[in-house]
């Protein structure tokens, strides 16, 4: 997830490198600490050397273990992540002179003073942004029921009947007093 970018930084403008992408990095969210486990992240990336550095564009999916929002069992998600960030080298390739990226403080990301280039804060970023709130095993999932807690998509319960969604609750209320008035 590092590149070493001494050549391209020399090349000119408009000079492209491309590179496959395996990496695996750490859980961000945790859910599978403990297990030692990994988020695989894979694709492709292009280097291009701008005028003030080098512009990366990645496309890359990610293996990102979660947890489904309405049932709870793990699920592995894919998630997609496009990166366009423009990298400034924090040194001059020509005469190792500190250059001034102030005009952004805080911005954008850097090459380092020994010309590496990491990807891996942009993917972290991205996988934020990209990651759902709610993620779900299916767009099928029927959840668990609220009154036994069984999974509805493996079993069926007897509280189907019976269990009424509170949030409707409100609803009939008004609905039962329109129909008092109607008589
Ligand atoms: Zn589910
Ligand atoms: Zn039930």
């Amino acid at each position: 997830m590092e590149y070493n970018v001494a050549q391209i930084l020399k090349e000119g403008m408009g000079y492209i490198r491309e590179y496959d992408v395996e990496e695996y990095i750490d859980d961000i969210r945790h859910i599978s600490e403990g297990c030692g486990q990994k988020l695989r992240v894979a694709g492709r990336a292009r280097l291009l050397r701008t005028d003030r550095g080098i512009w990366l564009s990645a496309t890359l999916e990610a293996q990102v273990p979660d947890i489904c929002s309405r049932c709870l069992i793990y699920i592995n998600n894919t998630i997609d992540i496009g990166i366009e960030e423009e990298f400034k080298p924090v040194i001059d390739i020509e005469t190792a002179s500190p250059l001034d990226n102030d005009d952004v403080p805080n911005e954008g990301f850097l090459i380092d003073q020994n010309n590496i280039l990491s990807i891996e804060d942009a993917i972290r970023q991205y996988l934020d942004l990209n990651s759902p709130m709610k993620p779900i095993c299916d767009t099928s999932c029927k959840g668990i029921c609220l009154t036994c807690g069984i999974n509805l998509n493996e079993n069926a319960c007897c509280c189907d009947a019976e269990m009424r969604d509170p949030r409707w609750g409100d609803l009939e209320r008004l609905t039962a007093e329109w129909e008092d008035r109607g008589r």
